[in-house]
């Protein structure tokens, strides 16, 4: 009996004239006089092996009956295929079938589905081409990050997933308690009584890694996290989830142009790494989604990122006599259709955008001389409109109590960081990458909630 190999490896053809097996769940059955076609999925490709089984098999009869979704074994010759669209093919001598699916009743039909309905069907999503293209993709790319941190001697952190400070200090925590909500424990005084609860003090699950990871970076040099990150936002839009991987680097010794460097060289190795491995996959999403995504990303990877402080991008938008949905005004965030504009039709390249007003962004970030930005850089991508936000952070102690006591944030909380610039500070700077932005972006997906295995949205959150 030969070893099980996985359709991806049977179709290098090296085993071409020799018995092999393959398993995995049927796609189409076509049945003719004298054969039956079978395309074989499990996973590894978007293709399948097409499988040929003989009337006269053993089982015959039981493979009459076999249909979409249906569970097998095929052991045969690879033989060089006469048909259009593949190079090889099993010729079954033997056909084992572990599990039958029940023919119309299957919530996977051949016809093409759509994409909101595959979504109230995740369970059998990773099934179809699409999600399989998609979880391929983003699986690559979780390899490529860490490679490309790894290469350049960064070390993985894992920050935690419960967290007592409010990294963003944005307020939009899912807070985790163990407390009976339908009758909570009092303090004398009315209050909840937290002393009583699993951690005895308030506790969430984190927005950010980032403040641990910079623990880690100022000992460590270099370093990054990739974990899930969680934001209670009622954001329901393309772009934005509950529940999102994120990926942090923290880095010592730099500052925000290196930083700024060093985004630019990561973007386009992730992208590229697609476009190297991945081929196959992105043709199907771009047949079926996205007509010029092999294009738009290799634009990317050949394209110089145009850097612009925040001050210039409010000039361009306030010149560009567009009327927006939300005005531009020196002091009030980017938004969206801003930063859509900045990048696809102004400049037509992704732009990084830094030092914004130090009023919109969070505490950690250096004050820059000018007393009134802060060393911050977004970059910002066709369609997404923000990928990445970063920044310098404040490595000098008295500029960040001051920053912690203007915007009236409990100094107390922060002691340990607070600490850190005590004890052998240094300049430093990091980034965030939502992982699943990227994974959006690299697909050509329009929705970000079908390149997540499962979506957690406001009022959603099924499997
Ligand atoms: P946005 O303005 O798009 O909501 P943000 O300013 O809140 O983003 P950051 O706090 O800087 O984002 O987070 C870092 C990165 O994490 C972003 O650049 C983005 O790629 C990603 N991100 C942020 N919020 C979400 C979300 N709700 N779902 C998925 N990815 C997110
Ligand atoms: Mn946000």
């Amino acid at each position: 009996m030969p070893k099980r190999l996985k359709i991806n490896t049977l179709l290098k053809g090296d085993l071409c004239g020799q018995e092999v097996c393959a398993r995995g769940w049927v796609r189409t059955k076509r049945d003719s006089k004298s054969v039956s076609f079978i395309n074989l999925n499990d996973g590894s490709n978007q293709m399948g092996i097409q499988i040929i089984v003989d009337t006269d098999i053993e089982n015959y009869e039981a493979i009459l009956h076999l249909n979409t979704g249906a569970a097998i074994e095929a052991v045969g010759k690879l033989v060089d295929s006469p048909g259009k669209g593949q190079k090889f093919e099993i010729h079954a001598d033997q056909i084992h079938i572990y599990g039958n699916a029940p023919g119309e009743s299957y919530p996977l039909q051949k016809k093409g589905h759509s994409l909101e309905y595959l979504r109230e069907i995740a369970y059998l999503r990773p099934r179809t081409n699409t999600l399989g293209c998609v979880f391929r993709i983003r699986n690559g790319l979780a390899h490529a990050i860490h490679q490309f941190f790894q290469d350049r001697g960064f070390i993985y952190v894992h920050a935690p997933v419960i967290t007592a400070s409010d990294a963003e200090g944005s307020g939009e925590m899912f807070q985790v308690t163990t407390l009976d909500l339908k009758n909570p424990p009092a303090t004398e005084k009315g209050a909840l009584d937290y002393s009583q609860d699993f951690f005895g003090k308030p506790v969430f699950l984190t927005v950010s890694g980032q403040l641990e990871a910079e623990i880690f970076a100022l000992a460590l040099s270099d370093v990054y996290t990739f974990g899930p990150t969680f934001r209670a936002e009622n954001s329901n839009t393309s772009r934005h989830l509950a529940e999102f991987w994120m990926i942090e680097p923290e880095i010592s010794f730099c500052d925000l142009d290196d930083m700024t460097v060093m985004t630019e060289e990561f973007l386009k190795y992730l992208l590229h790494y697609c476009l190297e491995h991945y081929r196959e996959d992105l043709e199907f999403l771009q047949k079926f989604y996205n007509k010029k995504l092999i294009a738009t990303l290799e634009g990317i990877v050949q394209s110089t990122f145009k850097k612009i402080t925040y001050s210039e991008a409010v000039d361009v938008l306030q010149k560009s006599g567009k009327s927006f949905e939300f005005p531009v005004q020196w002091g009030a965030d980017l938004q969206s259709e801003h930063e859509r504009f900045l990048t696809e039709q102004h400049f037509k390249c992704p732009v990084v955008v830094v030092d914004y007003p130090k009023d919109i962004k969070a505490f950690y970030m250096r004050q820059n001389d000018d007393g009134r930005t802060v060393a911050a850089m977004d970059v910002l991508f066709p369609k997404l409109g923000e990928i990445i936000g970063g920044s310098q952070r404040e490595e000098r102690y008295d500029s960040l109590l001051e920053r912690i006591h203007a915007m009236e944030m409990n100094e107390k909380e922060y002691w340990w960081y607070l600490n850190l610039r005590r004890f052998g500070t240094v300049p430093h700077s990091g980034f965030g990458l939502g992982f699943e932005r990227l994974v959006q972006f690299a697909t050509g997906m329009d929705n970000i909630r079908d390149v997540i295995p499962f979506p957690r949205v406001p009022k959603h959150a099924e499997f």
